[in-house]
């Protein structure tokens, strides 16, 4: 999953920011995050097309405290470490 990191402070954000909120700097860097620590789970059931009717959307927290959230079939508890991947419907994660 990419995330973009602040140039000055290594703050990351999911998003790209205009400014680092905390640090001022304009300049931000892509970058691949393929780990995390869940923050929290929610399990969800009967879920839209083009979703499984059965999994959890899970809060992460990547290591420069960026916070996202992905999808995971299997059972995920805060503070569980995650590989974070993409596939055509967004974010998704596995316990490693
Ligand atoms: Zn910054």
């Amino acid at each position: 999953m990419e995330l973009y990191r602040c140039s000055k402070c290594s703050s990351e954000y999911v998003f790209r920011r205009a400014v680092c909120p905390k640090c001022g700097s304009k300049g931000f860097d892509s970058v691949e995050v393929k780990s995390a620590v869940a923050l929290d789970s929610v399990h969800l059931i009967a879920t839209p097309e083009p979703f499984p009717d059965d999994y959890r959307v899970v809060m992460f927290q990547s290591g420069n405290g960026a916070r996202g959230f992905c999808r995971t079939t299997s059972d995920v508890k805060r503070g569980d470490r995650l590989r974070i991947g993409m596939d055509e419907n967004g974010p998704v994660c596995e316990p490693e």
